[in-house]
C-alpha cells in the first residue's frame, strides 16, 4: 500500500479564499483588518515563521505589526503589550509568538489577550470557551488539523483517533475538537506506557510531539490516516515531521505530509481567524466562515 498524500496546500488555498470574500466585505464596510504579532525571542524559526505569515497576511489584505520585545523581556513587559494592542480598536487579531522567555508560562501571558482579538486561541478564557463548547477561536494548528481531514473527505464521528501530544498549542485543543465531531478520542504523551500499542488503535493518527521520527511504521494500522503536524528543524535547515514518512507511507492509507501539510493550513487558518475577528468586531453579522469538503 501506498499511502494517499494528505497535503494541505488545497485546503489552504480554500481558507484563504474564504477569508479573500471576508477582506472584500470589511473593505466595503471601510474596515482595514490589522493583525498585531508579539515577539520576544530571537530564535531563527519564529522569525522565519513571522515572516511567512506577515507576507501570506499582505497577500491577502491584511497589514501586520509586530511588536519587537527583548528575549529576555519580563512578563508584565510583554503583558503590558498585549493589553496595549487589545484596546487598540485598529487592531483586529493578536498573536504572541513562541517561545516566550525561559519561565514564563503561555497561557498566564496570553491571558492579557482580549477573547474577541485572540486569533490564536492562547489565553486560558478562550481555552475553557472552547471546552465548554461556546464560540471562541481555538488554537489555529488545532484548527486546521480538522479543516484538513474536512477538506480530504475524513468523516469523524465514531472514528478512534489518537493524538500524540497534549500541549495547549495542539494536543489539548484538538482532542476538544475530534470530541466535538463523535470521534473517540485517546491523547498519547511522553509518559505513555508503549506508545506504538496505543497508536496501532487509531483509524486517524495525529501526531504532534516534536520528537523527528518518533512514529515509524510499528506504530501504525494497516490503512490509518496519519497527520504530522511536528516540524522539526535540522541544522542544515531541512524540516521534517515527527513521522518517518517513507516507512509510514508503505502502509498507511493517508498521510499529510512535513513540509506542506498542516503548515500551510496553521497560516491560512490564522487569517481567515483574524479578518472574522474583525468582522465580528465591524458588526458584520452576515459574514460565515465555515468550511465544508469539496463535494
Ligand atoms: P510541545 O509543547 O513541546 O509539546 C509536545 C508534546 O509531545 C508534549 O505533550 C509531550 O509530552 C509530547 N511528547 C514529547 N515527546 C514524546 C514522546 N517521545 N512520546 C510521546 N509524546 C511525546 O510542542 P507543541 O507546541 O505542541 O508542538 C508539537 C510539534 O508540532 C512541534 O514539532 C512543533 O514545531 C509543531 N507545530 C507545528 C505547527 C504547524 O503549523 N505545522 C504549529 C504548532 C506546532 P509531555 O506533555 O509529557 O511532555
Amino acid at each position: 500500500m501506498t499511502a494517499r498524500s494528505f497535503g494541505g496546500k488545497e485546503t489552504a488555498a480554500r481558507l484563504r479564499a474564504s477569508a479573500a470574500e471576508t477582506v472584500a466585505a470589511l473593505a466595503a464596510a471601510g474596515v482595514a483588518p490589522r493583525l498585531a504579532i508579539v515577539v520576544a525571542t530571537r530564535e531563527e524559526s519564529a522569525a522565519w515563521y513571522v515572516r511567512s505569515l506577515s507576507g501570506a497576511a499582505a497577500r491577502l489584505g491584511i497589514a501586520t505589526d509586530v511588536t519587537e520585545l527583548p528575549a529576555d523581556a519580563p512578563a508584565d513587559e510583554i503583558t503590558a503589550a498585549l493589553t496595549a494592542l487589545s484596546a487598540d480598536p485598529a487592531v483586529h487579531g493578536i498573536v504572541l509568538q513562541a517561545p516566550l522567555p525561559a519561565g514564563l508560562r503561555l497561557p498566564e501571558i496570553a491571558a492579557a489577550i482580549a477573547t474577541a482579538k485572540d486569533v490564536d486561541g492562547a489565553s486560558p478564557l478562550s481555552l475553557g470557551l472552547l471546552t465548554a463548547g461556546l464560540p471562541t477561536f481555538a488554537p489555529a494548528t488545532a484548527q486546521a488539523v480538522v479543516q484538513l481531514l474536512d477538506f480530504h473527505g475524513v468523516d469523524l464521528a465514531g472514528r478512534r483517533v489518537v493524538v500524540v501530544g497534549r500541549s495547549l498549542v495542539v494536543g489539548k485543543p484538538l482532542a476538544l475538537l475530534l470530541l466535538g465531531r463523535d470521534a473517540t478520542v485517546t491523547v498519547g504523551h511522553s509518559r505513555t506506557a508503549d506508545l506504538a500499542s496505543i497508536t496501532r488503535q487509531a483509524e486517524v493518527l495525529v501526531v504532534a510531539a516534536g520528537r523527528r521520527g518518533l512514529i515509524t511504521a510499528e506504530h501504525v494500522r494497516p490503512g490509518a490516516l496519519v497527520v504530522d503536524v511536528g516540524t522539526n528543524t535540522a541544522p542544515d535547515g531541512s524540516v521534517a515531521g515527527d513521522v518517518d514518512a517513507a516507512g509510514v507511507a508503505a502502509i498507511a492509507g493517508g498521510l499529510s505530509p512535513v513540509p506542506g501539510g498542516v503548515g500551510p493550513v496553521t497560516t491560512a487558518q490564522l487569517l481567515l481567524n483574524t479578518v472574522t475577528a474583525a468582522a465580528g468586531q465591524a458588526g458584520l453579522s452576515s459574514v460565515r466562515n465555515e468550511i465544508r469538503p469539496p463535494k
